[in-house]
């Protein structure tokens, strides 16, 4: 038996791995998948590179930046400066909207303008995203670009979404920029936590975790489904026949899942949470062209709801590595909640976005040399009343079951890359500090008998 057992082989589970052995501590790694990488898989067809919609590494880590070169060396990365925009009627404004209002018809700039100076500041703290962007940019912001683009990602009324996530992810502005905004088409370098970005010359995201692997001292055990996990007797069961003992179960498996294949003691009863957590899924539409497509961004947001997709990425002006020679290549995303959306709705808005994606780009099926969908089950996780009031207890009574729930979905939030490679350091160094406060006597003793486990 390992002293520690880690679920999901993505880069939260990896780097938990990454730091665990190096405080020496055992663990075995097991992914339901045929390879490590979750959400950083790459998928390679005809000449092209596609990750699960673009991936890019914001690293303002020490940690993870030192990471990064040891495990693949800072050598084996671009560093790129974005360029990214927003589409919206029928104007390209530069990021973010609520600085470049250049080009917009007067009457949007008018209202975004008195909407920022007539803001809802008296709203002390606001519990909905739909409050706080009233608080903090005003109706005209809202309207024409906050409520319709996070209505499009989330698929999910703003109304019942709280604000938690937004922190870091939201630039905030100044009637100053605002203004001077409106007179100036200037790119502004630095604003916002994703102005640069570093990504692998060769391979895709996934050449990171192909890394990060090779470093482990143990292999990935994949193909191996978590089907029931029985916290009393810390044994986890595979849908292959395969059982494992821990005594300290790290999880980077999304929490609803989680949740709901636990045989909970009859104290910790988890049954009410299941369902209660919110998620939405993405759709990500591939498509290569054999044409040069004239636009310098990176990626463009597209609030108007009559594009079915809220961002197009172009992988080309990422890395001339993700495709052909001479050829260019696209993404689209849209987002829907399964459980209320008719899967024949979601093939027709693939249908639609790809449709769309040719008459923005102003190509034709003669120029397309490949379409490749891609579905992110898990992708946005909401953040609704019921996550604020539940989930750190939820978390904290799985800790007290020494199931550390961690990563994107373990931990039910937004999260990056550099994030993950954060969540799976400090369970590492968890683990470690418990380990050494255990008395060896005691220590000696959990080797004999699983009581003492609790001491991990
Ligand atoms: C649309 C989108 C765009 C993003 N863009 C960026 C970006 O540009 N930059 C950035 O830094 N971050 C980005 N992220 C976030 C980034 O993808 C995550 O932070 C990171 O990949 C999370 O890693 P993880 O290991 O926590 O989760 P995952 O990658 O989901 O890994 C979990 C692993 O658990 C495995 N698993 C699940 N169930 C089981 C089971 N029953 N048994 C065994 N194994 C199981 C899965 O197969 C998977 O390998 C984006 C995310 C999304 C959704």
């Amino acid at each position: 038996m390992a002293d520690v057992i880690i679920l999901g082989a993505g880069l939260t589970g990896l780097s938990a791995a990454y730091h665990l052995d190096a405080h020496g501590i055992q663990y075995r790694i097991f992914e339901k998948s045929d390879r490590a990488g979750g959400l950083l898989k790459s998928v390679k067809t005809d000449g092209y590179t596609f990750d699960h919609t673009g991936h890019f590494l914001h690293v303002n880590d020490d940690g993870f930046k030192a990471f990064l070169d040891n495990t693949i060396g800072l050598a084996s990365f671009d560093v790129i400066q974005r360029q990214s925009a927003i589409f919206s009627h029928n104007t390209l404004t530069e990021y973010p909207f609520q600085m470049n209002l250049h080009g917009l018809p007067t009457q949007v700039i008018a209202e975004c303008i008195e909407g920022f100076v007539k803001r809802h500041t008296r709203i002390r703290s606001p519990q909905t995203f739909y409050d706080w962007v009233l608080k903090h940019f005003g109706s005209g912001f809202g309207k024409h670009f906050f409520f319709s683009y996070n209505k499009k990602i989330l698929s999910y009324d703003l109304k019942k979404v709280h604000p938690a996530w937004t922190g870091r992810f939201v630039p905030s502005t100044t009637l100053n920029n605002i203004i001077e905004g409106c007179f100036d088409k200037t790119t502004r370098p630095g604003v916002g936590y994703n102005s640069s970005f570093f990504y692998p010359k060769r391979g895709g995201i996934e050449s990171i975790i192909t890394s990060i692997t090779s470093k482990l001292a143990q292999p990935i055990q994949t193909q191996h489904d978590v089907c029931a996990i029985d916290p009393t007797a810390r044994i986890v069961y595979f849908s292959n026949g395969h059982q494992e003992s821990y005594k300290t179960l790290i999880s980077t498996l999304p929490l609803d899942r989680l949740l709901a294949i636990i045989k909970a003691p009859a104290q910790v009863n988890f049954a009410p949470a299941i369902g209660k957590l919110v998620h939405n899924s993405v759709v990500n539409i591939n498509m290569g062209f054999n044409t040069p497509i004239p636009l310098n961004k990176h990626w463009i947001y597209f609030p108007e709801k009559a594009f079915p997709f809220y961002r197009l990425g172009f992988w080309h002006n990422v890395s001339t590595s993700l495709v052909p020679a001479n050829h260019t290549a696209v993404y689209g995303e849209f987002s829907y909640i399964a459980s209320r959306t008719n899967p024949d709705r979601v093939k027709r808005l693939i249908d639609q976005a790809s449709s769309k994606t040719l008459a923005f780009l102003q190509l034709n099926h003669q120029h397309k040399t490949i379409e490749k969908v891609l579905h992110l089950d898990h992708a946005y996780v909401i953040y609704d009343t019921w996550r604020e009031k539940h989930l750190q207890s939820l978390l904290d009574r799985l800790q007290a079951l020494n199931i550390h729930s961690i990563g994107r979905y373990g931990a039910w939030k937004y999260s990056s890359m550099q994030e993950a490679y954060q969540d799976g350091k400090a369970v590492a160094a968890l683990i470690k500090t418990r380990l050494e406060r255990t008395p060896p006597r005691a220590q000696k003793g959990a080797r004999r008998g699983r009581d003492a486990a609790a001491f991990l």
